[in-house]
């Protein structure tokens, strides 16, 4: 399978190209030319498969002849083998409608594991004959990072380079970043906001001979394997309830509109998938867009979910480029025009359509708190802030929307313990595999929201 990107002006990749190019040259994402269908009696098939089973089944058409099926069974199995729970994704019941798909099993305790865990291995087989080394930048509000760098530490033929804002993580996704010891791993603390920092990123990635020097790529979720791999869960989590008979609702908490994304791929693929409700906090800039045609940023205002204070969503470009029918040219106007100025109004008849699948809810504070109670006393389940949200807007659109609603548990509780704490009088423990987080020292370097010094930086790090 080719990828395409969604500006038009790159050379179109095959799986093991896009993996290893992450952002296309011409600033745009790459996707799929075309999204691969199952058939129902695939997803039938799918029904008693475990997590590694589905994943291999749903990512084959992806990977396309980049990969022997083995070989990809074999990187699946060493990912998912990482998880503490032996369903990998378990679904939890909260009521005859509720449900949580727990994707906080991995290594570092968020969703980006379960893309992360498998890029990293994807990275190290595509380069595993190749001379120069290669730079993996990536900007991250928390979880991204710390799963980034629990993907690669120690890798041969890699480094990874980790941008946050200073002091806008918490202290439990910081100490996940900085104090990996492997010499692969570079932290920097930014003084600004995430989006500064992944400004940053996209400045060094358009900087072309920059980017040719240290051979960068990328693991946010521009690169498209990540997104692809993220498809799985919600395969595996619908089949279990009942499709493709019934359909089935989900819920995501949002940001960067990776994770919804990869459930519109699975609804492309012919999941029936009834509704993406796309929860956001404060931070909603997708709401206005998909309840208005209103895409236009404003500051970004931290929260208690920080994974999802974010003003511009990178995944959007890719969910415009199929509401414009796939018309580069088209997406490329509308996306130099909201760099340009910050807004961009969707054409009716475009957020329109989307919303016939995808629907929006802005959740603030309070509710997202008054939701962590009720889970705990309802249901006795500790959650944390972003899936309180996902949940909070789940309760409120159930009624609109057919099937089962699956909402997407994307952190542990003890990622954000203030924040539960504050909500629920509960201090969420972290699990016994974490132990001595707080013990290690930290390691990062401290940098201005400038892309110059952070090129600097990165020309300076011994080869
Ligand atoms: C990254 C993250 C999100 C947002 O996911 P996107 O793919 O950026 O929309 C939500 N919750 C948690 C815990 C996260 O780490």
């Amino acid at each position: 399978m080719q990828h395409v990107s969604t500006r038009g002006a790159a050379p179109p990749l095959d799986f093991r190209g896009v993996t290893l190019a992450g952002l296309a040259s011409d600033g745009g994402l790459y996707v799929p030319d075309a999204w691969p269908r199952l058939e129902a009696e695939t997803f039938h098939g799918l029904r008693t498969a475990d997590y590694g089973e589905t994943a291999v089944t749903v990512l084959a058409p992806f990977v396309g002849g980049a990969l022997e099926r083995e070989e990809l069974r074999a990187l699946v199995s060493a990912a998912y083998g990482s998880f503490a729970h032996a369903a990998v994704t378990p679904l939890v019941e909260l009521d005859h409608r509720h449900w949580l798909l727990e994707l906080h099993h991995g290594p570092t305790l968020a969703f980006k594991d379960l893309a992360l865990q498998l890029l990293g291995r994807l990275f190290a087989r595509f380069l595993k004959d190749e001379p120069t080394p290669l730079t993996i930048i990536g900007a991250t509000s928390g979880d991204t990072g710390s799963a980034a760098i629990a993907a690669v530490a120690g890798l041969p033929g890699l480094r990874i380079v980790m941008l946050h804002p200073e002091g806008r993580v918490s202290e439990v996704q910081r100490r996940q970043m900085t104090t990996v010891e492997a010499a692969n791993v570079h932290n920097v603390a930014i003084a600004g906001t995430f989006d500064d920092a992944q400004a940053i990123v996209k400045a060094l990635f358009n900087d072309a001979a920059f980017r040719a020097r240290h051979r960068l790529s990328a693991v946010n979720s521009i690169n498209w394997a990540r997104l692809a791999a993220q498809v799985v869960y919600y395969v595996h989590a619908a089949v279990r309830l009942g499709a493709p008979d019934r359909p089935v609702a989900f819920s995501v908490p949002t940001g960067n509109f990776g994770d919804v994304f990869a459930g519109y791929v699975a609804h492309q693929m012919g999941l029936p998938v009834s509704a993406l409700m796309v929860a956001t906090n404060e931070n909603d800039i997708l709401a206005r867009a998909l309840g208005a045609g209103d895409y236009s940023r404003r500051a970004v205002q931290p929260t208690a979910s920080p994974s999802m204070d974010i003003q511009v969503s990178s995944n959007f470009e890719r969910l415009l480029f199929d509401l414009h029918g796939r018309n580069a040219r088209a997406l490329a106007d509308a996306m130099a025009t909201f760099e340009a100025t910050g807004r961009m109004t969707i054409p009716e008849p475009l957020w329109a359509e989307a919303a016939r699948l995808f629907r929006p809810a802005r959740v603030d504070r309070e509710e997202m708190a008054a939701t962590l109670r009720w889970a705990l006393d309802s249901t006795g389940q500790l959650l944390d802030p972003h899936t309180a949200i996902g949940l909070a807007a789940a309760r409120r659109l159930a009624d609109q929307v057919e099937g089962p609603v699956v909402t997407l548990a994307t952190a542990h509780a003890a990622k954000f313990p203030e924040a539960v704490e504050a909500a629920t009088g509960v201090f969420p423990m972290l699990p016994a595999r974490l132990a001595g987080l707080f013990d290690r020292p930290e390691r990062m370097t401290r940098l201005p929201a400038d892309a110059r010094a952070v090129a600097a930086f990165i020309d300076g790090l011994p080869a």
